[in-house]
């Protein structure tokens, strides 16, 4: 299971990611590092003999004689359909990726030169991986760095502009250097001519910033890479807390905007950062307090007892996201692509005439939200069961629908007709924009009910409107969790308290996840571990 998981990797790595797309206004031939187009055709894998091969040949061994070489490029080009000559040096390197086995892909490279064979830019992206790992391990030598230097020359001299994955092998190449990191700048940007730099160009990058004690420089490109809806690593935060601790003097101020950086952009640490920060309390107790934590069902921290902040917007925000919301998503979106300017207007004018309401209801989204397989009379009735969820709690609402439900069950449809507002657009609409339209112009107290993350909406309104989005949406977005055998609602209320980083008077709070991943979930639920965190005033 291992070395099919092993071998997915490499053809992953080696052979798609190569693949480099040839630019149309130069010569293809100078312009991109790595021409590998083949596509694996990945058959019965003998994955035991690559087990036996690395036990023959490659486990605890820092150098091969040339003709134990050739047997180990020989097995690998016979046993394996998609390695062939091109990228069987490549996959080799892929082999003796760990960091101990630096030596040993160097040896590779030595027998590629008694050979006379030209390493490609494959092979030599897969060595400055190498080079890269053992860096994250120790301080490479100057000889070391040096070698990781020529390497980059080769590549640059050779190529006019470089490919995406040549580039990121690069930018991991030089960062393991002191002297000559910042040339990974520029290749940043190179990437950006093929496609969106990589999660991990970027996190190595600012990482290596913060390190080298170029801050802003990391800011920029943290900014950055969430501009690209991408998160940051925690080998990011690692390397600026390890910086930010070597001064005590300005430790606070450094770890305040980390936190502000973290409360502006919801992100949620990782324990390994969780760890890392209990671990600088310990050392520095007179600048820093930690400690890890859980909240009561009602937001209160259990270890300063305090609440966490309400999550409500103020009323200026409000009234700026209302009127971004009209600019940027209602108008600017497909709103009026998938409906028409008629159908529009008729709704403003149906909202004008009905408003306000205490809740708005997206009656697809929730009728389908137990399987859209389901016969017309059940969808019905699962849409009027929330209504009266609403109705019995003498709340107004409007229901969103479409006009294909005027064929649902009678009695179901002729319920929610008694007890709400019903507006049904035509079958292409999206529901959203309405929805959301509705909601706001009903004023700050209105809620509404979907299972939608509105993702797509909260991003067109910028990075800084985004969270106030998020916050007025956690705050006012109740979902249905399931349906009973007996037919009851388990409906999903709003969290009223915030659950993105944030100070309550001094104390900051800060969420906690597992593990990195690079798309967390979107939708609101209460993350079980915090940090209460407190930074000393007089040093800050
Ligand atoms: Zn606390």
């Amino acid at each position: 299971m291992y070395n099919l998981r092993l071998l997915r990797l490499l053809r992953h790595s080696v052979i798609t990611k190569s693949a480099g797309r040839a630019l149309t206004h130069s010569p293809p031939c100078r312009l991109l590092a790595s021409h590998h187009k083949r596509r694996p055709q990945l058959g019965a894998v003998p994955s035991d003999q690559l087990d036996q091969l690395k036990a023959d040949y490659l486990d605890r061994r820092s150098e091969l004689s040339n003709e134990d070489w050739h047997r180990v490029r020989n097995i690998l080009t016979d046993s394996y359909k998609y390695i062939n000559g091109s990228n069987v040096d490549a996959v080799v390197l892929g082999l003796c990726s760990s960091a101990e086995k630096l030596p040993l892909a160097k040896s590779y490279l030595s027998y590629l030169q008694a050979q006379g064979i030209e390493p490609n830019a494959a092979t030599l992206g897969r060595l400055l991986r190498v080079y890269n790992a053992a860096y994250h391990t120790r301080t490479l030598s100057d000889e070391e760095q040096a070698e990781i230097v020529h390497i980059c020359d080769t590549l640059q001299g050779a190529h006019e502009t470089l490919d995406a994955s040549s580039c990121e092998h690069l930018i991991h190449g030089l960062v393991a250097t002191k002297q000559h990191w910042q040339r990974a700048v520029p290749l940043l940007d190179m990437m950006k001519v093929t496609s969106a730099p990589s999660v991990a160009a970027y996190s190595t990058l600012a990482a290596k910033a913060f390190s080298a004690e170029q801050p802003e420089l990391a800011w920029r490109l943290l900014e950055e890479m969430l501009q690209a809806r991408k998160l940051p690593k925690c080998e990011v935060y690692l390397a600026h807390l390890a910086q930010s601790a070597q001064q005590a003097q300005t430790l606070g101020a450094q770890l305040e905007r980390l936190l502000l950086f973290l409360e502006r952009h919801d992100i949620v640490i990782s324990d390994l950062v969780a760890q890392q920060l209990l671990a600088l309390a310990q050392r520095l107790p007179q600048q820093l307090q930690v400690t890890a934590t859980r909240l009561d069902r009602m937001g209160k921290c259990g270890a300063c007892q305090q609440h966490l902040q309400h999550v409500a917007i103020s009323d200026a925000q409000f009234a700026e996201l209302r009127e971004s919301f009209l600019a940027k998503v209602l108008i600017r979106n497909d709103v009026f692509q998938k409906s028409t300017p008629q159908e529009v207007a008729r709704f403003k004018q149906y909202v004008e005439q009905t408003a306000p309401y205490d809740c708005v209801i997206d009656g697809l989204n929730v009728a389908y939200s137990t399987g859209n397989k389901k016969p017309p009379q059940q969808l019905a009735k699962l849409l009027a069961t929330v209504v009266r969820y609403f109705k019995e709690r003498r709340k107004r609402v409007l229901v969103l629908g479409r006009q294909h439900m005027r064929n649902w069950s009678k009695p179901a449809m002729q319920y929610i007709q008694n007890n709400a507002s019903v507006f049904l657009t035509n079958n292409l609409t999206h529901d959203d924009p309405f929805l959301l339209y509705a909601t706001l112009h009903s004023g700050q107290d209105t809620d509404f009910f979907s299972r939608d993350l509105m993702r797509s909406h909260a991003f067109l309104l910028g990075s800084e409107l985004k969270a106030v989005f998020r916050r007025w949406q956690q705050e006012h977005q109740y979902s249905l969790v399931t349906q009973t055998q007996t037919g009851q609602i388990i409906v999903k209320e709003p969290i009223r308290y915030r659950l993105s980083a944030h100070k309550v008077g001094n104390v900051w709070h800060v969420p906690c996840c597992e593990a990195y991943t690079p798309n967390p979930p979107e939708s609101f639920e209460v993350p079980e571990k915090w940090l209460c965190l407190s930074i000393a005033q007089n040093v800050v």
